[in-house]
C-alpha cells in the first residue's frame, strides 16, 4: 500500500534531464569501482555459478580487501557477512537489502553510483545473497531519487533477461528476485531498523537493538544490510582480489604512521560548498583533505582559505581551519607528532575512518568545505535545526535535546546571549551532548548536538563576536 503510493508520487514528479545522470556520465568507465568500464554482464555471479565458487571465498576476498561499510558506520563487511550466513533463519528465508536511502546533507555519492554503474550494485548483491543463502532482496531508494529508482528498474531488468537474476541464475539451481522498494521519505528512514520497519508498512521508527539485523531483520529473519557503495565493490574485489582493494590506499603522510597498516582500498567521497568543482571523486582510503580538495575538486573558490569543514555532513560537527592538538586523541597524537606541535591543519587530515577514530574525529561519506566568506555560527545552527526537524520524537532526550540545543543557536545567532550566559552555554550543551549520546536510541540523536557543540569548541571567538554584536 505504502509502495503504491510513493510510485504514484514518482511516476508525477518532473525529472530533470540534465541533472543527475549528466553529473554520472563522465565517470563511467573512469572508476574502479566499475571493472566493466559501464556496463557489465555479471561475470562474477556466472564464475561463482558455474566455476564452483564457495561462501568462503568471497569472504575471504572481503577479509583480504579490508572492505568496511560505506555508510557511516564503517564496521568489516566480511563480518556481517559471515554473521548472516551463520543465522538461523526460522520460516527458512534470509534476505539482502541495499541501503539507498542517501539523507545527509552534503552526502550525494550513492546517487552518482546508482547512476552510472548501478550493475555493479545489483551484482554485489546476488553474490551476496548467494553467500548468505539469501533469495530476495531489495534496493531501498530514497524517494527523492527517482532518475535512480528508474534506472535500478531497467538494470534488474536486463539482470533477468540475461540470466543473472531469476530463477536458474545461469543454467544453475540457484535463485534470486531483486526489486526496488522506494522509501517514504524523511531522514530517519534511512536508519537501518527503521528501514526494516518501513518495509514491514509500519511507522518507519528506529527499533531498539539489539537484537541486531543480522539475526532479526526484515520480518523476525536474518538480513543482510548494507549500503549502495559496499555492495557496489564487491564485483571488483572479487574480480581484481582482495589484495589488489587493500593495496589502493594511500598510507603515505605523516599523520597516518601509528595505523598506516590498517588504511586499504578506495572510496568514494562527495564534496561540495566552497571548491571549484564540487563532485563525487573515488579516491584512494588515506589521502589528506587538501589533496582532495586541490587535485580534484581544483582548489578553493575564488581562492578563499578554509574558514570550516564538515567531514561526515553535519554529523561530526565542524573542524576548524587548525585543529587544536589538545581536542584530538591525546594518546595517538603523542606518537605520531612531537611536544612542539600544537595544531593540525585540517588540510593533513587523512580521509581514513580508521585513522579518523583514532584521532577522534568523524569522517563520513558526505565533505562540506566552507570558505572564509560564510557565515559559520549561521552553518551551525542550520544544521541542528536539521536534526531537531528530522527527528521523529520517539525518544525523549533526542525530541527536546535537539530543540534546546537549537534555541540556544538561534538566541547566540539573533544576538540574544551577552558573554555572561555565553561562559555557561558550552558545559549545558556538553552534559546534554553526553546524555543524548548515551540514551538515544539511533545515530540522529547521538549526533544531534555536534554541530552547536563544535562550533562553540573550535570557534570560540566567532560565538564571542556574535555576542558583542548584541
Ligand atoms: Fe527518533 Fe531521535 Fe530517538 Fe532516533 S534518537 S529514535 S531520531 S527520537
Amino acid at each position: 500500500r505504502l509502495q503504491k503510493t510513493v510510485d504514484a508520487r514518482i511516476n508525477n514528479r518532473p525529472t530533470s534531464p540534465d541533472s543527475d545522470w549528466d553529473t554520472a556520465k563522465p565517470h563511467i568507465g573512469k572508476w574502479d569501482i566499475d571493472p566493466y568500464g559501464g556496463q557489465g554482464n555479471y561475470d562474477m555471479v556466472q564464475r561463482f555459478v558455474t566455476q564452483g565458487g564457495t561462501p568462503d571465498d568471497v569472504i575471504a576476498a572481503l577479509q583480504h580487501a579490508g572492505l568496511l561499510g560505506m555508510g557511516g558506520a564503517g564496521g568489516r563487511a566480511y563480518l556481517k557477512w559471515s554473521d548472516v550466513r551463520e543465522a538461523k533463519a526460522s520460516n527458512g528465508q534470509k534476505y539482502v537489502v541495499c541501503n539507498a536511502d542517501e539523507s545527509e546533507p552534503g552526502t550525494f555519492k550513492d546517487r552518482d553510483i546508482l547512476m552510472a554503474a548501478p550493475h555493479t550494485v545489483i551484482e554485489g548483491m546476488i553474490i551476496a545473497g548467494l553467500v548468505v543463502g539469501a533469495n530476495r532482496g531489495w534496493i531501498y531508494v530514497r524517494h527523492e531519487y527517482p532518475e535512480q529508482i528508474k534506472r535500478c528498474r531497467e538494470e534488474i531488468k536486463r539482470a533477468e533477461e540475461i540470466g543473472a537474476l531469476g530463477n536458474g541464475i545461469f543454467g544453475s539451481r540457484s535463485n534470486m528476485t531483486l526489486e526496488v522498494f522506494p522509501s517514504p521519505g524523511g531522514y530517519i528512514c534511512g536508519e537501518q531498523t527503521a528501514l526494516i520497519e518501513a518495509m514491514e508498512d509500519k511507522r518507519a521508527e528506529p527499533r531498539n537493538r539489539p537484537p541486531e539485523l543480522m539475526t532479526n531483520g526484515l520480518h523476525d529473519q536474518p538480513t543482510l544490510l548494507s549500503n549502495v557503495e559496499t555492495f557496489a565493490w564487491v564485483p571488483a574485489i572479487l574480480k581484481d582480489s582482495g589484495d589488489w582493494f587493500a593495496r589502493q590506499g594511500e598510507r603515505d603522510t605523516a599523520l597516518t604512521r601509528d595505523v598506516a597498516d590498517r588504511i586499504r582500498g578506495k572510496r568514494l567521497f562527495s564534496i561540495s560548498g566552497d571548491v571549484n568543482n564540487p563532485g563525487v571523486y573515488e579516491v584512494p582510503t588515506g589521502i589528506s583533505l587538501g589533496e582532495l580538495i586541490d587535485k580534484h575538486c581544483d582548489g578553493m573558490l575564488d581562492g578563499q582559505a578554509i574558514a570550516a569543514v564538515a567531514l561526515s555532513g553535519p554529523s561530526g560537527g565542524l573542524l576548524p581551519p587548525r585543529i587544536p592538538i589538545e581536542h584530538l586523541n591525546r594518546r595517538a597524537i603523542e606518537k605520531i607528532v612531537d611536544d612542539t606541535v600544537t595544531h593540525i591543519d585540517v588540510r593533513d587530515i587523512p580521509l581514513d575512518i580508521q585513522v579518523s577514530r583514532a584521532l577522534g574525529y568523524m569522517l563520513g561519506a558526505g565533505i562540506v568545505v566552507y570558505g572564509d566568506r560564510c557565515d559559520v555560527l549561521a552553518e551551525a545552527v542550520a544544521n541542528s535545526r536539521f536534526y531537531r526537524n528530522e527527528s521523529c520524537g520517539k525518544c525523549v532526550p533526542c525530541r527536546l535535546g535537539s530543540k534546546k540545543i537549537t534555541d540556544m543557536g538561534e538566541r547566540l545567532l539573533s544576538a540574544e546571549i551577552d558573554l555572561v550566559e555565553l561562559g555557561t552555554m558550552y558545559p549545558v550543551i556538553d552534559e546534554l551532548s553526553s546524555v543524548m549520546q548515551a540514551t538515544s536510541i539511533c545515530g540522529l540523536g547521538q549526533v544531534a548536538s555536534n554541530p552547536l557543540f563544535t562550533f562553540l569548541k573550535y570557534f570560540p571567538e566567532l560565538a564571542e563576536e556574535a555576542c558583542r554584536n548584541r
